[in-house]
């Protein structure tokens, strides 16, 4: 309790002085991994993969323990940072039916509704340069491209690395530790037009880097929006030439570590063009590591399972956040917050309203960011696929259904449903539903208002 009232001191004290918002409204920056875990940055406790520009970011800023993504993978995951809303209200979140999916495949011809409001097309309306850079994978036809969702431009893949292999690789290509490029035809996109098949993917992160950089540098006089969604560490793994033995985690982190020296210098360019204290930042992954790839998947540190599973790995991520001089310096924040929620966040920050035509299940963070205020993010609803598996409020976890992401195993139905304390035991390994009939009743009775309240939307792939 004492912690805590420090903590809401020093939240309290950092920014009284200073307006909500500039005069002009401030950059936004979001990048986001793919497949990182929880437990994959030194400043998350890894103990061999060193991110000294993460570390800064975090000691800079705020750093969530406890900051959850909408999926357990890419598409539906990706979908609700862009809108703001649950994957299953817009059609994005696959379906638990036989033969389908809940990522999009190149043979598929839907994606993300034309008619949502992602965060770069709200942004749009209040005249920031938009562009995204990195993997997609929200619809790949032309209609669907990001320059259809709000971006200015695109440069890219359309969806994840590992989905163009060529023919006659070894099984389980994308796992191996001994890449070789010749295994897959990517594409790379620039707007709607391939501008190179197949990628050298080894150059893949400097060239988004770049790409980045030079986006900053030719719109720093107006406000831009940066979606900044770097292809690895999901695999296959490849790094540049000045990062190979990079690492003491071996390929794995040395993608890793290549990934932050990214980020690194996209703060080098805020700070060489003046922008650092006009410019929020928020760095976070899009699922859990992919633990079947063995050494060339990560790790979710002390939580349980990993992408493809509701467990508290395949959801919970990395969550870093950045501002000087708005957001205070070094705080470990431990309220609950969802990618969900930097939709209401990123347009609250630009002065755009909220759209009032549709069920938000994103809330705006920038009290809590800020510091004079609490997250006003109570409850947390896993999904998979088009499936309520379990739902946390406050630090009780419930889960209705368990499967371990990948498994052979079917997943496994728990009527009662089965409690953890994710304060206490955060590893989700000692189930407490027997001494907490209450906790449980009060879960349930969030999962009935939920089901009520819920219009679920047409599936789009
Ligand atoms: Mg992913």
């Amino acid at each position: 309790m004492l912690k805590h009232s420090i903590l809401l001191i020093l939240l309290c004290t950092a920014n009284l002085s200073a307006p909500l918002y500039a005069a002009k409204p401030p950059n936004i920056i979001i990048i986001l991994a793919d497949d990182l875990g929880y437990g994959d940055l030194s400043c998350y406790g890894h103990p061999t993969i060193r991110t000294p520009n993460l570390d800064r970011m975090a000691a800079e800023g705020m750093r969530f323990t406890d900051f959850y993504v909408a999926a357990c993978v890419c598409t539906p995951s990706r979908a609700a940072l862009m809108t703001g809303r649950l994957p299953i209200r817009i059609g994005m979140a696959g379906l638990s039916a036989p033969g389908h999916r809940d990522v999009l495949v190149p043979k598929d011809t839907g994606g993300l509704p034309l008619e949502e409001t992602t965060i770069a097309s709200a942004l749009k309306t209040k005249g920031y340069a938009t562009q995204c850079i990195g993997k997609w994978h929200l619809g790949h036809t032309p209609q669907l491209l990001p320059t259809h969702h709000g971006f200015d431009s695109f440069y890219g893949l359309r969806w994840s690395v590992d989905q163009e292999p060529n023919k006659g690789i070894p099984k389980n290509a994308s796992a191996r530790l001994d890449q070789k490029l010749e295994w897959w035809n990517d594409a790379l996109l620039r707007d709607d037009k391939i501008i190179e098949q197949p990628t050298d993917l080894s150059t893949l992160t400097r060239r988004y880097t770049a790409e980045a950089i030079h986006f900053i540098e030719a719109n720093k006089g107006r406000p831009f929006f940066l979606y900044f969604a770097h292809s690895y560490p999901h695999v296959p793994l490849f790094r540049s030439k000045d990062f190979e033995q990079h690492s003491l985690r071996g390929l794995y982190g040395d993608v890793v570590e290549e990934l932050d020296w990214s980020v690194g210098q996209v703060f080098a360019t805020l700070k060489k063009e003046g922008l650092d204290q006009n410019t929020f930042v928020f760095f976070t992954s899009d699922n859990g590591p992919w633990l079947t790839k063995d050494l060339a998947g990560g790790s979710a540190g002390p939580l349980r399972g990993g992408k493809g599973s509701t467990w508290e790995g395949g959801m919970r991520e990395p969550g870093i956040a950045r501002w000087p001089g708005k957001i205070p310096a070094g705080v470990v924040m431990h309220e609950l917050a969802c990618s969900m929620d930097l939709f209401n966040t990123c347009l609250a920050l630009a002065g755009v309203a909220v759209p009032k035509d549709r069920v938000m299940d994103g809330v705006d963070m920038t009290p809590m960011l800020l510091g004079n205020g609490h997250s006003a993010r109570e409850v947390m609803f896993y999904y998979r696929k088009d499936q309520l598996y379990a739902v946390r409020k406050g630090h009780y976890k419930a889960h209705l259904v368990t499967y371990d992401g990948y498994s052979p195993q079917p997943p496994v139905e728990h009527d009662p449903p089965i409690l953890y304390d994710l304060n206490s035991d955060p590893s989700e390994r000692f189930d407490i539903a027997g001494e907490q009939a209450e906790a449980v009743a009060d879960i349930m009775r969030e999962v009935e208002k939920h089901k009520r309240e819920l219009v679920v939307g047409k599936p789009q792939f």
